[in-house]
């Protein structure tokens, strides 16, 4: 009777220690399990562009704005019409204009007739454009600034062989407009009519929300953009 008992607490005994084992076991599991997870979501996803694809009206076109909004938004921005290049020096200390480099969806040209440097509101307006077209075209294409910010002295030079550069005042001599090709996409100087609409989409979108003026410059193929 009494070896029967003991067999009995034993076999229970053994019972309740393989039931803990297992639960135990069983828990380690689903802790590897979801570390597991853990890992595989943070090294296999792709590195997402931080802005993106932009959804377009197929109604949505980009039109010339007159040169006369542009000269009020540029002179709005509190920069005087730069003289010189000491001018742009002085902006420069002064923290009111920026040096632009190449950046997320564009490059930038070497300049002959302006400085790579542009007022904080249109470098903004420059990197949301870029970012966007690097959205836009899956990290694939980059377009090309042609112009920035000049002095009045290279918009005269620049006059006298560009009939296009308005006679007098300039934009451009505000820090507040930059030229991007429409012309010159991933460094190539050739048509390239997607990438294209794709640009001009994207003005056009920043247009309708009233961010940007544009202008097309026919003769130097780029869109003149200042922003508002
Ligand atoms: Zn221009």
């Amino acid at each position: 009777m009494v070896k029967r008992r003991k067999r009995f607490i034993l076999i229970i005994g053994i019972i309740i220690v393989s039931i803990i084992v297992l639960i135990s076991i069983r828990k380690t599991t689903h802790n590897q399990q979801n570390t597991e997870h853990v890992r595989t979501s943070s090294t296999t996803a792709n590195p997402k562009p931080s802005v993106a694809k932009g959804t377009y009206s197929p109604h949505l076109k980009l039109h010339n704005n007159s040169y006369r909004r542009h000269l009020r938004a540029a002179r709005s921005a509190g920069i005087e019409v730069i003289k010189s290049n000491s001018d742009i020096n002085k902006y420069v200390r002064n923290g009111k204009l920026f040096a632009v480099r190449d950046g997320e969806g564009y490059k930038v040209q070497k300049l002959t007739h302006s400085r790579a440097v542009l007022n904080a509101k249109s470098l903004k307006m420059l990197h949301t454009i870029g970012k966007q077209f690097y959205a836009d075209t899956d990290g694939k294409a980059f377009f090309t600034v042609t112009s920035m910010t000049r002095t009045m002295a290279s918009q005269q030079k620049l006059t006298k062989h560009n009939v296009n550069a308005i006679r007098g005042i300039s934009t451009h001599c505000f820090g507040a407009s930059f030229d991007i090709s429409y012309m010159r996409f991933n460094g190539i100087k050739e048509w390239n009519d997607p990438l294209k609409v794709k640009l001009q989409l994207i003005l056009a979108k920043l247009q309708k929300e009233k961010k940007i003026f544009v202008v097309r410059e026919k003769r130097s193929a780029c869109y003149h953009i200042t922003a508002r």
